[in-house]
């Protein structure tokens, strides 16, 4: 048996069912079943539309990847006023998160307020390189 970490968040488990030939094209809707145990690292999961007939229900301790992303996302605020401003961005991204099938862990916030400057020439750049 492979040694695996213990994971104390499972964010909502996607159907593997693969939808073409490139990479990553799966099903993903929210998965209920779980695919006949391969090996410890061999989980598969299903909606039910793509429920195999020897599925079962997915066990507690069933392994799965969980994928973390560290990424940066700006809005533009519909608030001048900070907290209003992140309260509201917050709200936004945690939303499309959710319908995405992906749960928010939310480590640094900041805002800026500012104007954008003039657009540099063909070649030049624009104004959202350098700073804020
Ligand atoms: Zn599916």
């Amino acid at each position: 048996m492979v040694d695996l970490p213990n994971l104390v968040e499972r964010p909502p488990l996607r159907c593997f069912a693969f939808r073409g030939a490139a990479l990553g094209a799966v099903c993903g809707d929210r998965a209920v079943w779980m695919g006949p145990p391969r090996g410890a690292l061999e989980s598969s999961f299903f909606c039910d539309r793509h429920r195999p007939k020897d599925a079962l229900p997915i066990a507690d301790d069933a392994v799965f990847r969980r994928v973390t992303l560290d990424v940066e996302v700006r809005f533009a605020a519909a608030s001048l006023i900070e907290t209003t401003a992140r309260v509201d961005a917050l709200a936004r991204l945690e939303a499309a998160v959710h319908a995405a099938g992906g749960r928010l862990s939310v480590g640094r916030v900041t805002s800026i307020v500012g104007r954008l400057r003039a657009q540099a020439g063909p070649g030049q750049g624009t104004a959202d390189k350098g700073k804020g």
